[in-house]
């Protein structure tokens, strides 16, 4: 399969990780938008959140509990920080893999452009 993060997963591609586990690996985003911009994804392959289904839940739910975990290991989970995840052409999605951004480290705004 030709996703760039399932190559990640394989590592065929060396990502920059910030935690790993049997269902997740998250990582260092090669552009980031604020002073730590991780992104977490599940090592099973999920095209959109429109192809989230039922066996998945407990899955997504591992993102968003480990974007927590790593805003408080990271340092900024009382100061607050954002969680993003993009779906398709009109959400920004450029990845066809589920991600979720984690950033933190500064003040954002809202809404989203
Ligand atoms: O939500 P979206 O699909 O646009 O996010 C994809 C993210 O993947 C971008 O923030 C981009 O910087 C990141 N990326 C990466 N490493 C790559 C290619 C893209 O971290 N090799």
């Amino acid at each position: 399969m030709d996703c760039l993060f399932c190559k990640m997963v394989d590592r065929d591609i060396e990502p920059d990780i910030a935690y790993e586990d049997d269902h997740v690996l998250a990582f260092h985003d090669v552009n980031p938008q604020a002073p730590t911009h991780i992104l977490i994804i599940p090592k099973k392959h999920i095209a959109t959140l429109n192809d989230i289904e039922e066996g998945d839940l407990a899955l997504i739910g591992r993102l968003q509990h480990t974007a927590a975990r790593l805003a408080r290991e990271l340092g900024f989970a009382e100061d607050g920080y954002r969680v993003v995840m993009n779906c398709n052409d009109h959400g920004g999605q450029s990845v066809y893999h589920v991600h979720m951004h984690l950033m933190g480290g500064r003040r954002f705004t809202w809404p989203a452009g």
